[in-house]
């Protein structure tokens, strides 16, 4: 699959500006997002995947997508795939 990471361009912009809507909550910790927080702070607002792209999740599905804070996003994300770049496997 010579599918680029997704998280660009111009439908990915799109998602985003679906999602980052007033009162969006994270859906990990349930907490509501500041929409005006500093970008990649713990309480920003970021999209995190149901299914991670790593195990074959679709970044642009909508349905895939959740809002989440950056802090919360980035410690799952951490849980979940382990040391850095396990994901850059080669099928
Ligand atoms: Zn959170």
């Amino acid at each position: 699959m010579a599918r680029s990471s997704g998280r660009s361009g111009f439908k990915w912009r799109q998602l985003v500006k679906a999602l980052r809507q007033p009162g969006c909550v994270c859906w990990l910790c349930g907490h509501g997002i500041d929409l005006q927080a500093e970008p990649r702070t713990k309480w920003s607002f970021s999209v995190d995947h149901v299914t991670p792209l790593s195990r074959g999740g679709d970044p642009l599905d909508r349905a895939n997508a959740r809002t989440a804070h950056y802090g919360c996003n980035s410690s799952r994300k951490d849980r979940m795939t382990g040391p850095k770049q396990a994901t850059s496997r080669r099928w």
